[in-house]
């Protein structure tokens, strides 16, 4: 990079940052529209075709996010060019990166998502019969039984990295924390945010349809 310029260090001219920038303000707002990111929760991600990775910083609420709240860390998720301070959860981003040389990563604390993992007792949450199942890639029927992991919520983020890691390559819906939220990503950001919209469908069905159930 030639000329460092503005506040994170990013030259105005580079306009492949801040096209991920901007997709991921606007990603943001969007997220906040459903109520997936109240105060200051989640972090969104965008890995670009040159290798870097761009993430929303940490201590700012996602619905009124501002380019220069994202900034860049690389695979360690230690910042570059920048004064700001990385989201604690940075490693679980970067970590899914490892397996994804361009994509989108989406982190969110939904009602759904931190209910139903508090409830499941199992290290599991398992769908079938949803036609929206297939907007989770590889599934053409409704008739794939497929398997949301849920792991033990840790504030030990590189030892919850290294317990998630194995489990990367069987996650085709993303993964739970327990009593925390969902991690998705995809290929590029409009395929990470119809996984976060999919899933979340499929969240919102399973409480739903936990409130008929006859009481235990
Ligand atoms: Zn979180």
């Amino acid at each position: 990079m030639d000329q460092p310029a503005g506040p994170v260090g990013v030259s105005s001219a580079d306009a492949v940052w801040n096209q991920a920038a901007a997709e991921i303000v606007s990603a943001g707002r969007r997220l906040d529209r459903h109520g997936w990111v109240p105060a200051t929760a989640g972090n969104l991600s965008r890995r670009l075709p040159d290798g870097r990775i761009a993430i929303t910083r940490s201590g700012v609420h996602k619905g009124y996010l501002a380019a220069d709240d994202v900034i860049e860390v690389d695979l360690d998720g230690q910042a570059v060019n920048t004064v700001h301070r990385p989201s604690a959860e940075t490693l679980l981003h970067c970590q899914i990166y490892r397996g994804l040389s361009e994509g989108a990563v989406l982190h969110g604390h939904s009602v759904a998502a931190t209910v139903l993992s508090l409830e499941a007792s199992g290290p599991e949450l398992l769908f079938s019969g949803y036609e929206l199942l297939k907007v989770f890639e590889g599934q053409d029927t409704h008739d794939a039984v497929l398997r949301l992991p849920v792991f033990d919520n840790d504030q030990d983020i590189a030892r919850l990295s290294r317990t998630v890691a194995p489990h990367l390559p069987d996650c085709p819906m993303g993964y739970l924390l327990r009593g925390h939220g969902v991690y998705v990503w995809g290929g590029d950001m409009q395929q990470a945010l119809a996984r976060l919209e999919g899933l979340e469908f499929l969240l919102a069905c399973a409480l739903e349809r936990s409130r008929l159930e006859p009481k235990r």
